[in-house]
């Protein structure tokens, strides 16, 4: 794959990031695509532009705005709270669909540049539960974006069977600990680095960090 070119689904944190430097290492030539949904927190764009200038990768922004006249959530609503889901219902920063539309125009892009590869850091291990994040619907989806725009694309989910303490696990193999937990953006209240400690994505991102770091000092394998 070293002669080829992918195309990145960036959005400057911890996983997107960990597949970024993963593609640096497995590809030729590789673009991000950022989205700009109306997130709460600008800061997120501002964060992957960053990250993108330091790794020398291009950036590019796609207006992805129009999704909130769809449907309202804690991610792109202040006055909607950030919770997790119980009870088996989906969590309150949930958008319907969202990664199926932006894989979707992540495809687009990637034609339009000349990319066969589309990157994606979705998992279906400890995510909240979104269905379009799941191994099954991204096989069928890149089936049918082949078929949409015949292409041979390969859409790669390097993080889909990773915990979280195994992403920081792949991130340290990567030689790039420090730099994802340094200067990426996950904390849904916009605190880069480890962020406010307390919001559901920054306790996820916590105990897998903690739990592979105990288990790199212990010697145990994850
Ligand atoms: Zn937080």
């Amino acid at each position: 794959m070293k002669n080829e070119k992918a195309v990145v689904v960036f959005s400057g944190g911890q996983d997107s990031t960990t597949c970024l430097l993963w593609a640096l290492e497995q590809f030729k030539e590789v673009a991000t695509v950022t989205f700009d949904y109306g997130q709460r927190h600008y800061d997120e764009i501002e964060c992957a532009r960053k990250i993108a200038d330091e790794l020398g990768v291009s950036f590019h922004i796609l207006d992805m705005k129009l999704i909130n006249q769809l449907s309202a959530n804690a991610l792109t609503r202040h006055d909607i709270e950030v919770k997790a889901g119980e009870n088996g219902e989906l969590p309150s920063t949930f958008v319907p669909g969202r990664n199926h539309l932006f894989l979707s125009f992540a495809a687009v892009y990637a034609q339009a540049i000349g990319a066969r590869h589309i990157i994606t850091g979705v998992c279906e291990t400890d995510f909240s539960g979104y269905p379009d994040c799941r191994d099954n619907f991204v096989k069928s989806l890149n089936v049918t974006l082949n078929l949409a725009m015949d292409e041979q694309f390969v859409i790669h989910t390097p993080l889909m069977w990773l915990n979280k303490a195994e992403t920081w696990k792949f991130a340290d193999q990567l030689n790039a600990l420090d730099f994802v937990k340094e200067k990426t953006l996950t904390c849904y209240h916009g605190i880069r680095g480890d962020g406010c400690g307390e919001c559901p994505s920054c306790v996820l991102r916590k105990q897998g960090l903690n739990t592979y770091l105990e288990s790199k000092q212990g010697g145990a394998s994850l």
